[in-house]
Order: C-alpha cells, then structure tokens, then sequence
C-alpha cells in the first residue's frame, strides 16, 4: 500500500493530510492560506514548514510515494519556480523521503482529480477565482485566476472589495445608501467609518481579511439591497466568462460535458450559483452542473493516486 501526502493550499486557508492509498487518514491538519502572492515567500514557508513538521511527527511514515502540492498563486512559470523553492524549504522541517513530487496550481489538481482521465471543466470562487477545462486527452487549459491585484473576477476577495467600495462611495454620497454598510459594520464589530479603515490598514492584513467579508453580499441579497444585487450579477458574468473562455479553448466534444463548481462563493451565494448556472445552460444547452460535495483536499488525494 503506497502513502501519499497532499496540500491544498489557497489564500485563506491551507489543508494538509497524509493517507494510505486506500484512503485511511494518517494525518489532516489546516492552517492559514499559503499562497505566497498573497504573503510572501517567508510567510508561505512558515505556514508549510510547520503542517509538514506536525505531519512528520503525527503520521509516523518515513516514504511518501506521492506527494501533490496543489498550492494557489501558480500562475506562471516564475510562480512555479517560486513555490517549488518554498517547497523545498519548507521540506527541511520534515525529513521524509518523496518519491514523486508533484507542485501545480490548486486548480489544476482538484480538476484532475474530479475528471480522473474524462472531459470535463471547473470552476473555483474561493478568496481567488479561476477556470480550468480539459478534453479528457491531456490538454488542459486555465482562464482568469492571475491573481488578486488585477484579476480573479467574482472571487471572494473581488467581492469583499466591491463591497469595501460600495461603503465608502455611500458614504460620499455617490451611490445611496447601502445594507452592505450595516451588515459589514455588524460582521467585524464595528460602529463607524473610521473603524472600518483601520481594520482594513491593521498591520497584520491579508487579502483573506477582505475576502471574509464576500458572506455580507448574501444576506444584503436576501434584503434586497440594490448595491448588492448589482455586485452579484456583475461577479456572476465575470464567473460565466471564465468558464467561456476556458471552453473555448477546447474540443470538448458533442456528450453532455460536466462542468464542476467549488469554491466558497459558489457553495455558499445561491443567487450568483443560480445565475451562473442560467446564463451557462442558455449558451451550452449540453452542459451539466456539479456542486463538488466533497472539499479540494479530497479531489487533490486523488489527483496523487493517478
Ligand atoms: C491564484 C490562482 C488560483 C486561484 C484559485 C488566484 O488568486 O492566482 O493561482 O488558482 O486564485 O485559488
């Protein structure tokens, strides 16, 4: 029986577990996001060096046979070089020995884990946003998902920051007034304007911060709160682009064509899911939505065991 070891590690949080191949739990721990354009080299490794230390001590295994970093912020070949180092030094804390290493971008795993050889595509809006799609022969294609500072449309943290600008726009009068500033104020605890930029300028801030307010949209939806509406259906056609332009770079054939959607937003705003979902059928008729029902860590496992 072979042992592998996988970590899903995105922005706000980072999973990390060691199991047999036929699935028995050696080790599962999660801690804070591990994408290191989001934190820094330094900070991705303490945050990694120390899963892969209490993994070493739990688990009691030596020889990994596999083991798959699925690790957010891969975006390009420099990021790639980049996270192996991370990696790499993150690995010093944990003397095992790895037979197979595999390091890609969390997309990239979760969705060969789900298709497990078959045509399929995904969708992911956690605190980043990004599509993958793959013909079932080895091509595989991403769109969006190049980062916080410019891209990664309807994702947790685009969300929390349109919201952060609709407040302050209806503070200056520019847009009306808003729920989204009641129900944010309400979620962090705070009474005015000027709390809400300390919190936003506090020495230990990270995108995931920014992202932690995406739920808000939510409830100001279910109130009917015009700003948030308008914020939902601008990040449900930001979504349904990503999932264009990846289909669009492949044959994906005439077969009903799964399309599989994770992520905190799509798993937890049921009006953008519905939406997308809409705006999708009407443009692939042949298209079939799956709300993944297990979490990435499970899908990434499997991707090890390929
Ligand atoms: C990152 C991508 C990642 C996506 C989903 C984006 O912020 O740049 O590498 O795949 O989030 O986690």
């Amino acid at each position: 029986e072979s042992i592998i070891l996988a970590v899903d590690g995105g922005a706000t949080k980072t999973t990390l577990t060691v199991r047999t191949s036929s699935g028995k739990c050696l080790f599962e721990k999660t801690a804070r996001g591990s994408n290191y354009q989001t934190i820094g080299e330094t900070e991705a490794v303490t945050v990694l060096g120390q899963l892969l230390c209490d993994a070493y001590i739990s688990a009691k295994v030596e020889r990994i046979h596999v083991a798959v970093f699925a690790i957010a912020g891969i975006d390009t070949k420099a990021d790639l070089e980049a996270v192996t180092h991370i990696v790499k030094q993150s690995l010093k804390r944990a003397p095992f020995i790895i037979e197979e290493l595999l390091i890609e971008n969390d997309g990239h795993s979760t969705l060969l884990g789900l298709v497990e050889g078959k045509p399929g595509a995904l969708l992911i809006a956690g605190t980043g946003s990004i599509a993958f799609a793959t013909d079932g022969n080895g091509k595989v294609v991403r769109s969006g998902g190049w980062g916080h500072r410019a891209s990664d449309q309807g994702s947790g943290y685009w969300i929390g920051r349109q919201i952060l600008q609709a407040v302050f726009k209806s503070e200056d009068g520019v847009l009306p007034p808003t729920l989204l500033k009641q129900l944010a104020f309400q979620q962090l605890n705070i009474y005015s304007i000027d709390e809400l930029v300390a919190w936003l300028y506090q020495p230990h801030y990270t995108n995931a911060l920014t992202a932690s307010l995406s739920p808000v949209l939510n409830e100001a939806i279910m109130l009917g709160d015009e700003q948030a509406l308008v914020i939902a259906q601008q990040a449900t056609q930001e979504l349904s682009l990503l999932v264009k332009s990846s289909l669009s770079k492949i044959e994906y054939g005439v077969a009903p064509f799964p399309l599989y959607l994770n992520g905190g937003i799509l798993q937890h705003n049921s009006f953008i899911l519905e939406r997308l979902q809409e705006l999708l059928r009407n443009a692939y008729p042949k298209i079939s939505f799956n709300l993944c029902s297990e979490r990435p860590i499970e899908y990434i496992a499997k991707r090890a065991l390929l």
